[in-house]
């Protein structure tokens, strides 16, 4: 028998609107499960089309929402939700008001997993506790971050950086357009070609690409031809974020060569060195640092091209553009002087692409938050054990990296 006050409790906990009612409540202590039913008690309905409000046409068949627990008790919803007979749009079936649409979960119980998914980045773990599949997690994510995006102003945003990242194995890559001021991801698009950047700045309303002062790219041709597209009056800007790794790529192919050749002779010399060609100086321990002094000895073309490497990085702490311009005409002559093909090429790229280099001294983006949201990326790619798709892969970069407010 059901208690009267059982279902007051339960009309007052799922705060409903006065055309909702609970016809009853069931707790099946077997199947540790309260579940609650629902009848509308309404007598017109509103077209979801339109707007009017409508006859009811009918009851639509009866569909299950899960709701936050009640103590330990999973806690189901069951209703049957009425469908309005439009003049114009004909039979509609009306929106819960506890649910979004094609949702099988009630938005209190959405808002719950989004906090949970906000405070632990282990979407496993959150799955697992809540007994939710992997796609249920993903429908919840994807619609939070439809809320956030929604809810963004188009506030000006001056200072842009736009990056790729690939996405799968082989040579699928998405692109990312990040606010450098705000340290948030504002969008994410499949490939890296003209097309897909132009998609992403347009992303932004016109207003807002009005007020970009300068975009931070790497010399990937196809970012500059949108930038110039889109947002024609921002500098393009190729900052140490960008330079680094083409340098740091050039140093590993010397090694590379030249252990292959010192191989052919017995010498071993360079064989696991790779990162110890990467890390920077004051970022080595004692013992690399010990390690890495002994390779230097050792009059090896690979350190010639690590010292071209570290020595660029004076660059980017001068002071005027014009020391900037002197200096890197100098380090040129060194590197070619150094005969290293794989430096002289990234060399040559960077002489075509000079002008963006230098708007550096105009912008002076940091590289903390290109570098920042890049490792934060490379958690959740590493996280998730491979996307079923490219709208999950973005859900959960927006989701973590977009700043974004997804509260019910
Ligand atoms: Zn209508």
């Amino acid at each position: 028998m059901q208690s009267l006050t059982t279902t007051a409790h339960y009309q007052q906990l799922l705060g409903l609107p006065s055309t909702w009612m609970v016809e009853n409540v069931d707790l099946s202590m077997t199947a540790m499960q309260v579940v609650i039913r629902l009848v509308y008690t309404g007598k017109n309905a509103i077209c979801t089309e339109c707007g009017e409000t409508c006859s009811i046409y009918d009851q639509a068949p009866e569909q299950k929402w899960r709701h936050l627990d009640t103590m330990q008790f999973e806690t189901i919803i069951i209703a049957r939700l009425p469908r309005a007979n439009c003049k114009e749009h004909g039979v509609k079936t009306v929106g819960a008001p506890w649910a979004d649409r094609h949702s099988r979960f009630t938005l209190m119980f959405e808002g719950f997993v989004v906090q949970l998914l906000q405070h632990c980045s282990n979407t496993q773990a959150v799955s697992t506790l809540l007994g939710l599949s992997w796609h249920c997690v993903d429908d919840i994510m994807r619609r939070a971050v439809k809320r956030g995006m929604a809810r963004r102003g188009d506030d000006s945003i001056e200072h842009l950086g736009i990056d790729e990242k690939s996405f799968r194995a082989g040579h699928q890559y998405v692109t990312i357009m990040n606010d450098l001021d705000g340290g948030r991801v504002l969008d994410v698009v499949e490939t890296r070609t003209t097309k897909a950047t132009v998609k992403l700045l347009t992303s932004l309303a016109a207003k807002q690409r009005k007020k970009v002062l300068s975009v931070s790219v790497d010399m990937w041709n196809p970012f500059a031809h949108a930038v110039r597209k889109k947002v024609p009056q921002a500098d393009l800007v190729h900052d140490r974020y960008h330079i680094s790794k083409y340098l740091n790529d050039a140093v590993d192919a010397v090694r590379r060569q030249e252990s292959r050749a010192l191989n052919t002779t017995g010498d071993k010399t360079l064989i696991g060195s790779k990162y110890a060609w990467l890390r920077n100086p004051e970022n080595m321990s004692d013992k690399q640092r010990a390690d890495f002094d002994q390779l230097m000895t050792c009059e090896l073309q690979t350190g010639i091209a690590w010292s071209l490497k570290n020595m660029f990085r004076a660059f980017w702490v001068l002071t005027t553009r014009d020391a900037a311009e002197y200096f890197f005409q100098y380090w040129s002559d060194a590197v070619d002087r150094s005969k290293l093909k794989p430096i002289i090429k990234v060399k040559d790229m960077m002489v075509r692409h000079l002008e963006g280099i230098l708007n550096f001294f105009r912008h002076r983006t940091t590289n903390a938050v290109s570098e920042g949201l890049n490792s934060k990326i490379q958690l959740i790619k590493a996280s998730a054990r491979g996307f079923h798709s490219f709208e999950s892969y973005r859900t959960r970069i927006l989701f973590y990296c977009g700043k974004l407010d997804m509260a019910i």
